[in-house]
């Protein structure tokens, strides 16, 4: 890339941080650091919230994580989703609901009608709470990601829709400082690790480069891709679930409650979600299957099977819901790391990991995306103590 182009790609006079991914994570890394004045460019290949990140419930809990190592990143989670819902006029619907949670028997023939929720009428349905307004929230998750996108350009970071395909190295002594072998330019790859590299960049499809120095993987399922660039990068891949978007009458009375569903057909147990959204729409996730991850987001292919499972199960729970056609059927990758918690923080000079939040990453990203900024920009987390997700555990 020539100088000119580099300088015009990173919004000017270069860029202190390059994240890689525009889902919940990278976008919400990319807020913050923003929002502390520093230059940032997101590099997405298909597009923001392209993927999980723009399929996802949008589901938030305060206490869900509580006495495990997420705790704290859940609950600062909650806390800022409130707090930017306010800050930003809310253009992403964030609301507080009620959760509760409902077993279904297909071979029952008992209706039970659930106290609070009476459009859950189908049969043999049990109705425990699992959330009040109190502890349980929603966003969609979308409109969330691609609104703090925007309120990050707003404050002059760049989105370069392109494919990151490998890191540049200065290969040095990896404590970022100068580099033995001075400012010599390679591609990391899987044998740089030995060399210890100090990562400077990232190279792009077109063959161009994007300096920085400062390099965030915030790639979601496809954060494993990165492996044939550095081999110590996190083995973190993705378990497919589905969705669809049902769009019952206006007065089917379905009001804001969230419900847990376990549901068994012939001995099969499925544990479905049904989230009413306040556009009128409701939205019904679950029913994974053993599908790869394909190269790109837009190559994800929802099996006809399983979000016709989900529209039946739907229906079975609720007459309202019953015999709809779905206006959107989807299907995305939970981003799963090898011991199932997080990767957040460095993994070598110059080169940092955001990934792995499994099916929490809508909950966790601004809170990840906040303490991240605070760790490349002073060193340390200092909102949420991030030490329990170090990246370099997994190498
Ligand atoms: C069905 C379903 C329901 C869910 N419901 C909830 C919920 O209710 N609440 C909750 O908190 N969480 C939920 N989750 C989990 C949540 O969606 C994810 O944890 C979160 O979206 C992950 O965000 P991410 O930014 O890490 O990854 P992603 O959203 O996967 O984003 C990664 C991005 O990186 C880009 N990328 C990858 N490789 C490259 C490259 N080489 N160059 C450039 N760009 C690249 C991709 O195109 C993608 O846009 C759900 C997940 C699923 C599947």
């Amino acid at each position: 890339m020539s100088d000119e182009e580099q300088t015009r790609r990173s919004g000017g006079g270069g860029v202190d941080v390059v994240v890689v991914g525009g889902g919940a994570v990278g976008v919400c890394t990319a807020y913050y650091l923003s929002s502390l004045g520093r230059r940032v460019a997101v590099v997405e290949k298909t597009g923001v919230a392209c993927a999980a990140s723009g399929k996802a419930g949008g589901f938030l809990a305060r206490d869900w994580c509580d006495g495990g190592p997420t705790e704290a990143l859940a609950r600062a989670g909650f806390d800022l989703h409130a707090s930017l819902a306010e800050e930003h006029d809310n253009p992403w619907e964030y609301r507080r609901l009620n959760t509760i949670a409902v077993k279904h028997f297909t071979r029952s023939k008992d209706k039970v009608r659930t106290k609070s929720t009476p459009w859950i009428d189908g049969s043999s349905s049990k109705e425990q709470v699992l959330g009040t307004p109190e502890t349980t929230a929603q966003v969609t998750p979308g409109k969330f990601v691609r609104a703090l996108m925007q309120a990050a350009q707003s404050r002059g970071a760049v989105l370069v829709e392109e494919e990151v395909t490998g890191l540049i190295t200065a290969e040095g002594d990896g404590d970022g400082r100068e580099g033995k072998g001075g400012e010599a330019t390679t591609t990391a790859d899987a044998t740089a690790d030995a060399r210890n590299p100090r990562i400077t960049g990232v190279r792009l499809a077109s063959g161009q480069e994007l300096r920085a120095p400062k390099v965030v993987l915030a790639m979601g399922p496809w954060t494993h891709v990165a492996r044939e660039w550095l081999r110590s990068v996190p083995d973190i891949t993705g378990d497919k679930a589905h969705s669809i978007v049902l769009r019952p009458p206006q007065d089917s009375g379905i009001d804001a409650t969230a419900v847990f569903i376990g549901y068994s057909d012939k001995g099969k147990m499925e544990h479905p979600e049904i989230y009413p959204r306040p556009d009128g729409s409701v939205y019904v996730c679950g029913c994974g299957d053993n599908t790869p991850l394909p190269p790109s987001a837009g190559d994800i292919t929802p099996s006809a099977g399983r979000c016709e499972a989900l529209r039946e199960i739907a229906g079975r729970l609720s007459s309202h819901l019953h015999g709809l056609v779905p206006e959107t059927t989807q299907a995305c990758y939970l981003p799963i790391s090898p011991d199932g918690l997080p990767a957040i923080g460095e993994l070598c000079s110059g080169l940092y990991v955001a990934a792995g939040h499994s099916c929490w990453g809508i909950l966790m990203s601004p809170s990840t995306g906040r303490a991240m900024a605070e760790f490349l920009t002073s060193g340390a987390a200092t909102s949420v103590d991030i030490r329990a997700f170090d990246p370099k555990r997994l190498i």
